[in-house]
């Protein structure tokens, strides 16, 4: 049988891949080695859908903090060197990135990516309400540093110009808007309001959406890893058993495996790992409402529910997702240090670590070569483009114009 479409990975950016085929009216499998969906580094991400915050991992604030991050005294990075040619690229090309001029362009080609994305999202949940904690409480980016709060409200000030619902706040402001930074007050020079900002499980809309989908004809094959891909005359995949998937379009949506597949394809896509880890608690005496991203530590806090994920660090080059107890320490210690009332920390936390698939500008790939299509290198905010590269990947798989504006 060769079918219409397999979309390999049933992350976010996999499932609403297949979501953008089916509804497209293509029959369509979706294959994942794990054993359901959105269990990979969708499953505990910081839960943000970071609609205004797109800015790009290569900045020349990430360069500033370059002695430290290799040193590895830099608790927020970490890089681990590799004597592999690609990997170099990768890390020569990222700190060509690192620009002041990059960092504003990648980070405004974002933006457009998470304005469409948002869009899309809202149009979805009208077609599929689906159930994975999802609430617009808006968010704030707090700042300590009064240089970096400067740059980071021109920044704000350029995405207002592009549309976006953002602005500088004093410090009043910001605990007006959340009362529980008021113990920290004292220390923050000012923050960046974002009313629009979103939150949601990213894992709970996977499995919503799936098993949607699941009863509307999407075909589902967990539990089985895709070998190889063979090009020809029926394009298919071989999976780990050696059974032959055909297809007429096959489209990876596998975050960091992706150059594997891809490299005996001879095309080479600059994706590295970038580990992070989260925790899941109990929310505390002062758990915000408000999603906060704190800018210094690099660590982002979400209630979900009746609870609050806490999630941060970039370990380049890291590929495990076992988690790391001294990184988790770290962790821990971060956000107890940042809002030390946010979660309870003394009750049980749910550790996870998950591989961010990163290219050098922080933009996904999405690209299509005959009858395999690519929609990868999410980053740090795959979740928040989601639903944008899915229409992308399914308009390049059915030969439609590309969407225009936001
Ligand atoms: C700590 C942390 C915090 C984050 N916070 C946020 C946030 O707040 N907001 C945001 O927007 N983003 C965030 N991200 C980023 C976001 O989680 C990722 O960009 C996104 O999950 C990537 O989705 P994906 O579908 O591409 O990858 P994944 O979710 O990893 O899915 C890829 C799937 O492909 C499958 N797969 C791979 N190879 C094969 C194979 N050979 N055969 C079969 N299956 C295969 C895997 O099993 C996996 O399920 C965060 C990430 C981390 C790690």
């Amino acid at each position: 049988m060769t079918r219409d479409a397999i979309v390999v990975g049933a992350g976010v950016v996999g499932v609403a891949t297949a979501e953008a085929l089916h509804r497209r009216g293509l029959a369509v499998t979706l294959v994942d080695r794990r054993s359901g969906p959105g269990e990979g580094a969708s499953f505990a991400n910081g839960a943000q859908l970071s609609w205004s915050y797109t800015d790009a991992l290569a900045s020349p604030s990430l360069l500033k903090r370059l002695p430290g991050v290799l040193a590895a005294t830099d608790p927020a990075f970490r890089v681990r060197l590799r004597p592999d040619p690609d990997y170099i690229r990768w890390c020569l090309a990222f700190l060509r990135n690192c620009t002041a001029a990059r960092f504003a362009a990648n980070s405004l080609a974002g933006l457009q990516l998470a304005l469409r994305s948002r869009l899309a999202m809202a149009a979805l949940l009208e077609r599929v309400p689906l159930p994975f904690d999802h609430a617009v409480p808006g968010k704030l980016l707090l700042h300590e540093d009064p240089h970096a709060f400067l740059a980071a409200a021109e920044h704000a000030a350029r995405k207002a110009d592009a549309g976006m619902d953002v602005r500088a706040v004093s410090v009043a402001d910001a605990v007006a808007i959340e009362p529980a930074l008021e113990g920290i007050a004292a220390r923050l020079v000012g923050a960046i309001h974002a009313p629009g900002d979103a939150v949601g499980d990213a894992h709970l809309f996977c499995a919503g959406l799936t098993e949607r989908l699941g009863a509307q004809g999407l075909e589902t094959r967990f539990g089985i890893a895709v070998s190889r891909i063979e090009q020809g005359a029926t394009p298919a995949l071989v999976l780990a058993d050696g059974e032959r998937l055909a297809a007429r379009h096959i489209i990876l949506c596998t975050g960091p495996d992706a150059p594997a597949l891809l490299r005996p394809l001879r095309w080479r896509v600059p994706i590295v790992p970038v580990r992070g880890h989260s925790i899941t608690a109990a929310q505390g005496p002062a758990a915000p409402h408000i999603s906060i991203t704190d800018v210094s530590r690099k660590l982002v806090f979400c209630r979900l529910g009746d609870q609050i994920r806490i999630a941060g660090q970039a370990d380049v080059g890291f590929a495990t997702t076992k988690v790391d107890q001294a990184r988790l320490r770290t962790l821990l210690a971060d956000a107890r240090d940042s809002l030390p009332d946010a979660a309870d920390f003394q009750g049980p936390l749910q550790p996870w670590a998950g591989l961010r698939p990163v290219t050098p500008d922080s933009l996904p790939i999405v690209q299509r070569r005959g009858p395999v299509t690519v929609n990868i290198g999410h980053g740090a905010l795959g979740w928040t483009y989601a639903m944008a590269t899915a229409d992308q990947a399914a308009r390049l798989v059915t030969g439609e114009a590309p969407a225009r504006g936001h």
